[in-house]
Formats: C-alpha cells, sequence, structure tokens
C-alpha cells in the first residue's frame, strides 16, 4: 500500500479542523467546560502547520520548519491546558508555551538547526514530555473521579509519548540528515499514526464528556445549590429505600428534624449572604458527623433532615445530641464575623415497619414542633402513644422527652 504523504498531511488538516469543530459544538450550548473550548482551539491553532509541511522545500525553511513546529508545539502546550482545564487544575502559562518557546530557541542555534536528527530530537522529546504529562493528568483524574474513559484517554496519551520519544532517541543516534527525509514510509507513518491518535482521542474525549456531563446533571438535580446536601425531592426519593433496607437489615432507622433557631434574626441583624454562609457551615458540620450511608438533605429554609441507621434506639437522640452541641459550639466564619447558631432537633425512630415514612416524618415534625416550644437549642424525642394537644396551641404536640437544655 502506497500512503502519500501529501494525501495524508491534508487528511491530517480535515480531521483536525473537523474535530475543532465537533469539540466547538459540544462546548457552545453550555459553554461550561473550558477544557473543551481549549483542546478546540488547539486543534485549530495547529491547523496553519499543514500547508506549510507540505510546502517544504518551495518555501523558505524557517516557514516550513521553524514556524510550522511552532504551531504544532503551541496547539500541544494548549492541549495540556486543555487537560488541566478539564481537571479543574491551575494552568501555568509559562508550562502552556514552554514547547514552542523551546523549540524557536533551538532553531537559533545553527548546530541543532542544521541538523535534522537534532530537529527531531527536540520536537519529539518535547512531545513527548506533553504527551505523557497529559496522560498523568488524565490518570490521575481517572484515579480521583473513577472514569473508566479517562484511564484510555491516558493510555492513548502514552502511546504518543512512547512513539515520540523513540522518535526523539532515534533522532539522536542516526545523523541521518539525508537519508530521513527520503524515506518515504517513514513520513507516511509519523502523519499517520497522529491522524489515527487524533480521531480516536476524540471519540474517547467526547464519550467522556459526555459521562461526567449526564453526572453533573444528575448531581445537580438532587442537590441544593447553596449547601450541597441533598434537596427535598432526592432526600425523600431516596429515603423510602433507606428505611425498608435498615428495616431489613435489622437495624432502627431514625430520621432527624433540625431547624435553625431564630435563624430570621441572623438574616436580619447580619444580612442575607451571612445567612447563607451559615447555612452552608452548619451543613457541612453536619455532614461530617453522619455516615456516608446515611441521608442528610435540606427540607427548605433553614430546616434540614437526617435519616440514620443507628443500631440501638437510644443512639438516634445520642447522634441528635451530638449534633446539636456541634452546632452550637460552632464560630461561623462570615463577611459579617464569626457567628454562632443554636438548632432545634426532633427525633422519631421505627424498628419494625410499623408505619411508613410520611408517619415518621409527621413524628419528626412534632417532636421539632415540641423542641421549639421547650425553648429551643434541644433535642425531643417523640415518644409513641403520649402525644396530646396543647393548651393554647392549634396543632397536636406529642409528648416529649426533652434530653438537653441550652445551659449544657
Ligand atoms: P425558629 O427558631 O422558630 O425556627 O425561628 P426562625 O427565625 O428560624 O424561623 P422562621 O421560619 O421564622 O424564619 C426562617 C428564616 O430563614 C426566614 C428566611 O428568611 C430564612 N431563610 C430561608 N432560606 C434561606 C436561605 O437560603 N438563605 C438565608 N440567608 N436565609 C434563609
Ligand atoms: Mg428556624
Ligand atoms: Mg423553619
Amino acid at each position: 500500500m502506497y500512503l502519500d504523504v501529501y494525501t495524508l498531511f491534508f487528511l491530517l488538516g480535515t480531521v483536525m479542523f473537523l474535530v475543532g469543530i465537533a469539540l466547538l459544538a459540544v462546548w457552545w450550548p453550555s459553554r461550561s467546560e473550558p477544557g473543551l473550548l481549549y483542546w478546540a482551539v488547539s486543534f485549530f491553532v495547529r491547523l496553519p502547520a499543514i500547508p506549510l509541511l507540505m510546502a517544504r522545500g518551495q518555501i523558505a525553511d524557517r516557514l516550513s520548519i521553524d514556524l510550522a513546529n511552532g504551531f504544532l508545539l503551541a496547539g500541544l502546550g494548549l492541549g495540556w491546558v486543555g487537560t488541566r482545564m478539564f481537571a479543574r487544575r491551575r494552568v501555568n502559562i509559562v508550562v502552556a508555551v514552554a514547547p514552542m518557546a523551546i523549540w524557536f530557541a533551538a532553531c537559533q542555534v545553527p548546530s541543532i538547526y542544521d541538523e535534522i536528527g537534532y530537529r527531531l530530537f527536540v520536537y519529539s522529546a518535547l512531545t513527548a514530555a506533553y504527551s505523557f504529562a497529559i496522560a498523568f493528568e488524565f490518570w490521575r483524574d481517572a484515579v480521583l473521579s473513577g472514569h473508566r474513559l479517562k484511564k484510555w484517554l491516558a493510555a492513548l496519551f502514552v502511546v504518543n509519548g512512547s512513539v515520540h520519544l523513540l522518535r526523539a532517541v532515534y533522532g539522536l543516534v542516526t545523523y541521518d540528515s539525508a537519508g530521513l527525509l527520503q524515506r518515504h514510509g517513514y513520513l507516511s507513518m509519523s502523519v499517520f499514526v497522529p491522524l489515527v491518535l487524533v480521531v480516536i482521542g476524540t471519540m474517547i474525549a467526547m464519550a467522556m464528556y459526555r459521562e461526567e456531563h449526564l453526572d453533573t446533571l444528575k448531581h445537580d438535580a438532587a442537590h441544593d445549590p447553596l449547601t450541597n446536601v441533598l434537596n427535598r425531592r432526592a432526600f425523600l426519593a431516596r429515603a423510602e429505600n433507606v428505611l425498608r433496607e435498615g428495616l431489613q437489615d435489622g437495624v432502627t432507622v431514625a430520621l432527624l428534624m433540625l431547624d435553625l433557631d431564630h435563624f430570621k434574626k441572623v438574616n436580619d441583624s447580619h444580612g442575607h449572604l451571612a445567612g447563607d454562609q451559615v447555612l452552608k457551615q452548619v451543613c457541612a458540620r453536619v455532614t461530617g458527623m453522619i455516615r456516608r450511608t446515611d441521608l442528610f438533605g435540606r427540607m427548605g429554609g433553614e430546616e434540614f433532615a437526617a435519616l440514620l441507621k443507628v443500631v440501638a434506639p437510644d443512639d438516634a437522640m445520642l447522634v441528635a445530641e451530638k449534633i446539636r452541641k456541634a452546632v452550637r459550639s460552632m464560630a461561623i466564619a462570615t463577611d459579617e464575623g464569626d457567628l454562632s447558631v443554636t438548632v432545634s432537633i426532633g427525633v422519631a425512630e421505627q424498628m419494625d415497619d410499623l408505619y411508613g415514612f410520611d408517619e415518621m416524618m409527621r413524628r419528626a415534625d412534632a417532636a421539632l414542633y415540641a423542641a421549639k416550644l421547650g425553648g429551643r437549642d434541644r433535642v425531643c424525642d417523640y415518644s409513641e402513644g403520649q402525644g396530646h394537644p396543647v393548651p393554647g396551641n392549634t396543632g397536636p404536640v406529642p409528648a416529649v422527652e426533652m434530653v438537653s437544655s441550652p445551659d449544657r
């Protein structure tokens, strides 16, 4: 098979252009993933190299060698930037332009410039180094996020890096200025390999982006944007499962309803923004106190719910009490200075499947109401069968077991 190098160059240019357009098209609707944009731009930046490389011998070497490879290495630096952005890592501009800058510097050294083997070494060593760096970024991200596709991308860049490493070594040891470019198979392969890698890499990258985008959408649909805990809908949707699993495992399932005390005052005295900061930090604190398998969600405003699997019925009250104490001892850093808040908690437990989740909610709510009535900053347990209306209040309030009071 005869692979004409000009045809291959033309194909590579066309593919890079189309891939750039495809990446832009994927990026455009949400414009939220800068990594995609940088990867698209990195292909467009490489494009002018193609006609320059094809015109080798008919135009000045400074254009067909220096400038052409400069464009390719600028694109490589931008590819590295895009990869860092995918992973939400900082980008050092010096590292990004280094391949192009080193290349142009090397072109100014006659002993390197005049020897094709050395030029090949500089170009290939830079490409190998950056390919391995990009592979490392994808690999690290794959390990952290568990995304399989990123491992494939990492593998692809390891292949690219290895091919260029071989070329670099080859360039260094052969001193083959005359023969190298004449060997048609060699040149064809050095265009064909990137062509294949670009196509495969883009397909994997698109699939990866789709997978991540879907994960983000799923996460956003289930979480409260301010506090990043489950929103009401997701909490309720998952609660039934946790309850069923817990009861099947023979453990007690406890629902804690939490409501910050006099939160309106926090807003009124320190502003809504400080209020938001309080909500965020309280959520972070409580989330850190419960297990990953437990549920914690924002039911609305400054009201939260936790659904816990506990071994003994008393454990729920202990956890609730621990949370109450932890919240009241927090010095919450806000723009308005350090603030402190207290929380009232209502608890309802269930060991046997006597009633459903809705009834549990009603009971925890009633217990919370009792905690508020009892003076706030306290935990109340709903005790079955003892509920009775409190004179002067419209709703029924259960008799409650007070476990804590503000003086502690
Ligand atoms: P209580 O002890 O009886 O619970 O008193 P409270 O002031 O906490 O209760 P109330 O229901 O009267 O007020 C809740 C306040 O929570 C009112 C509302 O402005 C505030 N709030 C609700 N959602 C948010 C939010 O997302 N950010 C901020 N900053 N405040 C919020
Ligand atoms: Mg409140
Ligand atoms: Mg409230």
